[in-house]
């Protein structure tokens, strides 16, 4: 099944993909790169593997991620028979094939600590990851070391000050959709994640805001009004989610495991009820889908203007062949159906009549 993020979208892509192909083009849209921000241990690294959907970062309740994860999604073309091979390649291993998830994560671990050293010393030099899948959207998220105040380890005097410098220069860039993740038992007016967000995006227009940890909030307390805006507003909003805990990391919970509780957890609490579409894993990847699909639609008109310009010479070509083949009325015929093919499918999108581009 394809990953929670990207189920929407990888239909939409495939098809503009097509039709690029067709017309012999190998380029495609270029989706916005998306990274997490958050304190140490607010949850981020869970919420990027809930998404992706498959198990393969560090986590835990101390510092682990180390180094910035650059996490290359590459959709590969599924198998006649069904095999789908989804697997990992390192850009400091190149060849090497990783089709164990949990190899992943411990080479992430081990090439933490090659530069990082293994008493929690934190490094800007980025780990790059690509993971092929038929199941995946081509996009490109970033693990990032949490925010921590307290130098521990051989972490430097200022550690602070150069994690905030780290993870600046990732959400500053203007099409970098930003997860603000904090965690629901600690005080909103604190969140790191907000607070780093807000100067990134003053706007608000590319930060969602991620509450974690609503299974551990203090007894009598909810995280309603923070969902509904009303602590802190954000212009995109919050989601809700339940993430593994340390305890279920330990016992080996998989994923799967993990979104039914994390279901059952919002429809067993009456004071969730209807905030259905901010509460949970899968309304994240929902929220997340339509954003790249807005993505998609303001970049299409510039993708319709290279399409044109390609058609164009592509019929510049087949009157050249034209005179010597005598198959002109082919080549027509040829040329009509992927004219049409594309506009229809442009139409669609642009109007939203696809149900897959629905943004409701
Ligand atoms: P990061 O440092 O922000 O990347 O946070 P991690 O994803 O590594 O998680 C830190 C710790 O918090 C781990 O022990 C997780 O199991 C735990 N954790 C994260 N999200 C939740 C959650 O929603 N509920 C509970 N109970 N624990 C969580
Ligand atoms: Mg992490």
């Amino acid at each position: 099944a394809a990953a929670p993020l990207g189920r929407h979208v990888i239909p939409i892509v495939n098809k503009l993909q097509d039709i690029f192909a067709q017309l012999g083009s190998q380029s495609t849209i270029e989706l916005p790169q998306v990274a997490v921000v958050g304190s140490q241990s607010s949850g981020k690294s869970s919420v990027l593997e809930a998404l992706v959907g498959r198990d393969f970062l560090p986590r835990g309740s101390d510092i682990c991620t180390r180094r910035p994860l650059v996490l290359q999604l590459l959709q590969t073309k599924r198998k006649a028979d069904g095999t789908d091979e989804e697997y990992g390649e390192f850009l400091h291993l190149p060849g090497k094939r990783f089709h164990d998830f949990s190899e992943i994560r411990r080479e992430i671990q081990a090439e933490t600590d090659r530069d990082a050293g293994a008493n929690k010393g934190v490094s800007d030099r980025q780990i790059r990851l690509k993971i092929f899948s038929p199941n995946v959207l081509d996009i490109t998220l970033v693990d990032l070391p949490g925010l921590t105040k307290v130098p521990v380890g051989d972490q430097p005097s200022d550690i602070e000050a150069r994690i905030r410098t780290m993870i600046m220069s990732y959400i500053k860039v203007p099409s970098c959709l930003i997860l603000a993740v904090s965690p629901a038992n600690a005080d909103l007016a604190n969140s790191d994640a907000l607070q780093m967000a807000g100067m990134a995006d003053p706007d608000g227009h590319r930060t969602i805001g991620i509450i974690t940890k609503l299974d551990i909030m203090d007894r009598g307390t909810d995280a309603r009004n923070l969902l509904l805006g009303k602590v802190i507003p954000l212009r995109l909003g919050y989601v809700g989610v339940v993430n593994r805990s340390q305890e279920d990391i330990m016992f080996n919970r998989s994923i799967k495991d993990a979104l039914e509780a994390e279901e059952k957890f919002f429809r067993s609490r009456p004071v969730y009820n209807g905030l259905a579409d901010r509460c949970g894993v899968p309304q994240l990847a929902k929220k997340l889908n339509q954003i790249l699909v807005q993505h998609i639609k303001a970049v299409l008109p510039g993708l319709k203007s290279r399409i044109s310009s390609a058609l164009v010479s592509v019929a510049k070509e087949h009157a050249s062949y034209g005179e010597i083949t005598e198959s002109k009325a082919g080549q027509g015929t040829l040329l009509l159906n992927i004219l049409s093919k594309y506009s229809e499918a442009f139409s669609s999108m642009v109007e939203g009549k696809n149900e897959e581009m629905s943004t409701t």
